[in-house]
């Protein structure tokens, strides 16, 4: 049975204080979360040490945002996947819209990328979508299609227990309109059937699939009642602890 999971993806948002505030209260709203329900916040990489320690104790655990594609040396300004766990991160996600949009990560890009975060023992949240050009010359599918194989076509059956694929149409993200329920859940069933064609049944229904774009509370339940849709990765409602637990109460 695949696990659930809601994460919050804080962006270049907050404060180390003001982060460390959220995941506090995240942290605290968090008993109330079933126990199959897992709990994800990803905040900056400057907030990982502090977050790790307001998190102790609860069971949220601890993402960054990105990592990068060498193990270490001279590479200015990049975080390496050991600085990561010994940060306290659990998980990365990879291949976030923004990330391929403004700082040119490719698909070859993240398959080093996955493969050092496996290596570390980070789960990896690996990010696909469509852009609205995209959708609107019908060509999703295909695009969504091309990065699951361009990525985790290079990975094994055993890999695949450490990855979720977060599916986040790049018109949905930040700009208020979601994919309707059925739009997100025939995606889904697409990339699970991908999954399906180069690791077989198992590892595909095994295999975790969030939504991402404007999902909220009030969208949430609708959402996750998709066979499909097994939880969110959450931008702007991950900011408030209250909407971000309100997301993760609507299994
Ligand atoms: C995201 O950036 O991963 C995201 C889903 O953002 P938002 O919820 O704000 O659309």
């Amino acid at each position: 049975m695949r696990k659930k999971i809601v994460a919050g993806n804080w962006k270049m948002n907050t404060t180390v204080a003001e982060g460390v505030e959220l995941a506090k209260a995240v942290a605290a709203a968090s008993s109330q979360v079933p126990s199959q329900v897992g709990l994800v916040v990803a905040p900056p990489f400057t907030h990982l040490v502090s977050v790790a320690e307001a998190l102790k104790g609860s069971k949220v655990e601890l993402s960054a945002q990105n990592c990068a594609d060498k193990e270490k040396g001279a590479y200015t300004g990049e975080v390496a996947v050991n600085m990561l766990t010994s940060a306290g991160c659990q998980w990365t996600i990879l291949g976030h819209s923004e990330r391929r949009q403004y700082y040119g990560e490719t698909d070859e890009k993240l398959v080093e990328k996955t493969k050092l975060a496996l290596a570390a023992g980070l789960g990896v949240i690996l990010c696909v979508g469509e852009n609205l050009d995209e959708r609107e010359a019908g060509k999703h599918f295909d695009v969504v299609t091309a990065q699951i194989k361009n990525v985790l076509y290079n990975f094994t059956e055993a890999d695949m227990a450490k990855v979720v694929v977060a599916y986040e149409p790049v018109w949905a993200i930040g700009t208020g309109k979601t994919a309707t329920a059925e739009q997100a859940e025939e995606i889904h069933a697409c990339i699970r059937k991908v999954l399906a064609d180069k690791f077989g049944a198992k590892v595909a229904d095994d295999t975790t699939i969030l939504y991402g774009g404007s999902c909220k509370p009030s969208n949430a339940k609708e959402l996750f009642a998709q066979p499909d849709i097994d939880g969110g990765l959450i931008g702007g409602a991950a900011l408030k602890a209250d909407d971000f637990i309100q997301i993760a109460l609507s299994f």
